[in-house]
């Protein structure tokens, strides 16, 4: 079935003084259990186009439908995750992980287990009581994966999720996405303006412009997965 369906969507900033066309009007649709990247250069409309997905920016007009409900706020069983990991610098990884299950009020010791399996996944396990600071760059990203999983979402968006991070740390996080991938097979879609991350990671690559911002091509990726 469809996971996403994206239909004529067009989004207008205006502050005012200033009107910004951030996204011209597209459409495309995620089957279930499909990955899929949006490729396209900074400044075209990604985050903007995830940011709508999520429930998080208002919609100017089209439509979009989240497992055939509209989409118009954030919804828990759909995952968000950003460029910068943005965990609360206070409390430790595995508070971290544990806090959209606070803010739900959800049974804390049922999702107590399930995040220990997803730190364990990502290759944080022994790191459960560190705060944010005394990580680094590689692990924080990989916190905030295990943070967007908890609550068992149907669907995973991730904003540029390798961005700032180096080469290698980058290769890490992409293994560790793709073991999560497999053992949950979930569907995911993420915005990257890296043709290697799209290309290693995605088994479908739309590609985006700028101006109109807009998706122009829409590429399987024909060896899949290693
Ligand atoms: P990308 O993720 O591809 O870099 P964005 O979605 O961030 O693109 O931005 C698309 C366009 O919308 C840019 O011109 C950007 O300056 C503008 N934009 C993004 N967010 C806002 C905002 N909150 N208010 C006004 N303009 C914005
Ligand atoms: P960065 O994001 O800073 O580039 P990494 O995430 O690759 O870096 O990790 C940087 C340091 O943290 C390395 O010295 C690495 O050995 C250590 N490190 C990363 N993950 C783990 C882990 N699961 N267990 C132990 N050490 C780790």
């Amino acid at each position: 079935g469809t996971a996403i369906s994206v239909d004529g969507v067009r989004k207008i900033y205006d502050t005012g003084r200033e009107r910004t066309e951030a996204v011209s009007g597209v459409s495309f649709d995620v089957k279930r259990g499909e990955f899929v990247a949006i490729l396209g250069p900074s400044g075209c409309g990604k985050s903007t186009l995830l940011m709508m997905c999520g429930g998080l920016e208002s919609i100017t007009s089209g439509r979009i439908d989240i497992e055939g409900v509209a989409m118009t706020q954030p919804r828990p069983s759909i995952g968000v995750m950003f460029q910068d990991a943005s965990l609360l610098p206070w409390k430790t990884v595995l508070e971290n992980i544990l806090f959209p299950i606070k803010i739900l009020k959800r049974p804390m010791a049922e999702y107590t287990e399930r995040a220990r399996s997803l730190i364990d996944m990502v290759g944080l396990h022994g790191f459960e009581d560190k705060k944010p600071h005394q990580l680094s760059g590689g692990m924080r990203q990989r916190v905030a994966i295990c943070r967007a999983l908890v609550y068992d979402p149907d669907i995973l968006l991730m904003d540029e999720p390798f961005s700032a991070l180096d080469a290698i740390t980058r290769d890490e996080m992409g293994e560790a996405l793709l073991d999560i991938w497999e053992q949950y097979t979930k569907t995911a879609l993420f915005v990257t303006h890296s043709i290697r991350e799209a290309v290693l990671l995605a088994d479908r690559v739309l590609v985006m412009t700028r101006r109109p911002a807009t998706i122009v091509e829409d590429i399987r990726i024909p060896f899949g997965r290693p």
